[in-house]
């Protein structure tokens, strides 16, 4: 049964119960207590948000760009005065720090900055006389009613990545956030709703696979957009085109950090610490693989240890917290980080810093491990291979930067890669080859902010259009070319320009 600690969905702008009777369990990671439920809606739920949002799109779809735009002025006014709250309400249910969700909270507000410019963004092209009296024009159009599936690791920032844009192209948008952290995308759903959006233009659904495939599968819902795991953005991708949906899906990652001999060492180490372990390793653009190159390696390991070491760990969701990170998502997850760093030791790794040795005497419940260092790791080694989303970095040694570049070559999946040098023509090389969509040259996290594309590839992305900046907007719109001539009359008499119905 629902309770007052219950999400509800949100549908045709009113806050209302899931018809379900499956609840998911809210909790604090720095704990592991229960903080709310979540409901696990199915087709029911998604029909009824589905149903409001075709009801709300004619009416959306005709309100001029300027007037949608100034609903996100005022949307980014109540975003920046909850900033903090707001902040909080992330790192209560996902963990990571308060500066953490803050930063992230305001990268989700220049998403709401870059879909205030939609007039401009939504322009077509217009040719006059592309043939003898004949003007050629293009127009964006929105697609009708779009779905969103997101992710645990950012409750307030990816959502915003898709639904300012979306729905500021003139569509109406359903959003099923993270069954793990569904606070968040309520919260800022009621500053959305105080900013004026009309009812039925922004929805929430919550729930797991069964709404996803619901939503995969309604036939009024026109394009998805994913961001996940892999597996799941394969499935959301076959499943969603093969409805005839338009799909986006962006996947996990395994981001190489290549640290040349030449590399800066002092920026490089605090870069490298902040990559990998930042947001506790939870995060698509973490560096999760370090590729030291030539004789730099020994020391690199060593630094970065020291420095690796001596994080503060511990709980995040206390007002005073002065914490350097925060515990895993769930205590599934934690155990999933901890059987990755015991494989890495049973293959023969070297295991140099062991996070596994943290204990947080104040959060005995909470999901903590420590900053985890792999030295000597082999590229067929399950961590050097797959995606680990927690705070443990592999190293991989190489000799020359073409071993380093071989290995992006050979990974399935190409995100991000990042070098340290301070060699030009290593890093035009590298920025230039590297197998990755978003190179990083000197720099730990090269996360696209909201005016340049989330560029993946490989199985980091499935689809054409990747998410933010123009390509969002190409997403969410289709385009109509129009052709027009006008002849000449060749009666006079019907030349007549005050022409009304009944004259003749
Ligand atoms: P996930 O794939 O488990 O879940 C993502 C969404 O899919 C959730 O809303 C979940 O409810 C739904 N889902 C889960 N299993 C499903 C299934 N079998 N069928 C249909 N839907 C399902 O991912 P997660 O654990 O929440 O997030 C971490 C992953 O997201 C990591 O792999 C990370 O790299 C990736 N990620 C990628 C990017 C990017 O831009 N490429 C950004 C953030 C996170």
């Amino acid at each position: 049964m629902a309770d007052a600690n219950t999400c509800r969905c949100l549908i045709g702008g009113q806050w209302t119960e899931a018809h379900t009777d499956r609840f998911d369990p809210v909790r604090n990671p720095s704990t592991g207590e229960t903080i709310a439920h979540v409901p696990m809606c199915g087709n029911e739920d998604v029909d009824r948000a589905v149903q409001a949002a075709l009801k709300a799109f004619p009416a959306w779809r005709d309100t001029p760009p300027p007037d949608r735009a100034r609903i996100m002025f005022r949307f980014h006014d109540l975003l920046q005065q909850h900033t903090d709250e707001l902040a909080r309400l992330v790192t209560r249910e996902h963990g990571k720090t308060f500066l953490e969700s803050k930063a992230s909270v305001q990268r989700g507000i220049e998403m709401v900055e870059f879909s205030a410019g939609i007039p401009a963004l939504l322009m077509g092209d217009a040719l006059r006389n592309i043939a003898p009296d004949v003007d050629a024009e293009t127009i964006r159009h929105p697609l009708g009613v779009v779905a969103g599936i997101t992710p645990f690791n950012f409750p307030a920032m990816v959502p915003l990545w898709m639904y300012p844009v979306a729905i500021t192209c003139g569509n109406c948008f359903i959003l099923k956030p993270s069954e793990r952290v569904p606070l968040s995308a309520l919260g800022i759903a009621e500053l959305l709703l105080e900013a004026g959006l009309p009812e039925g233009v922004f929805s929430i659904v919550h729930g797991d696979k069964a709404c996803v495939d619901a939503l995969l599968t309604h036939p009024g819902i026109k394009a998805l957009s994913f961001v996940g795991s892999t597996a799941v953005a394969r499935h959301v991708y076959q499943t969603g085109t093969a409805h005839g949906k338009r799909v986006q899906a962006a996947g996990g990652a395994k981001n190489h950090m290549v640290i040349m001999p030449d590399a800066e060492l002092d920026p490089t180490i605090s870069g490298m610490r902040h990559s990998a372990f930042g947001c506790a390793g939870e995060r698509c653009m973490a560096g999760s693989l370090a590729v030291p190159v030539g004789d730099i390696a020994d020391e690199v390991v060593a630094r970065l240890c020291k420095a690796a070491g001596a994080m503060r760990v511990g709980r995040t969701d206390l007002p005073d917290a002065t914490v350097d990170m925060g515990p895993l998502i769930t205590q599934a997850h934690l155990e999933r980080v901890r059987g990755y760093i015991a494989a890495a030791e049973r293959e023969g790794a070297d295991l140099v810093l062991d996070g596994r040795q943290l204990e947080v005497a104040d959060a005995p419940g909470g999901f903590f491990v420590g900053p985890t260092i792999v030295d000597r790791v082999q590229p067929e080694m399950s961590v050097a291979r797959e995606e680990i989303f927690g705070p443990v970095l592999p190293v991989v040694r190489v000799a020359t930067l073409d071993e380093a570049m071989a290995l992006g070559d050979k990974c399935q999946y190409a995100n991000g890669a990042v070098i340290f040098t301070t060699s030009g023509p290593a890093a035009r090389r590298f920025k230039h080859n590297f197998s990755a969509g978003m190179i990083g040259v000197n720099v730990g996290v090269p996360a696209p902010l909201a005016w340049f594309p989330f560029t993946g590839w490989k199985n980091s992305f499935f689809g054409d259009l990747h998410i933010q900046a123009a390509e969002g907007v190409a997403f969410y719109t289709q385009q109509r070319m129009i052709m027009t001539r006008w002849f000449e009359p060749a009666r006079k008499d019907t030349h007549d320009p005050v022409w009304r119905p009944g004259k003749t």
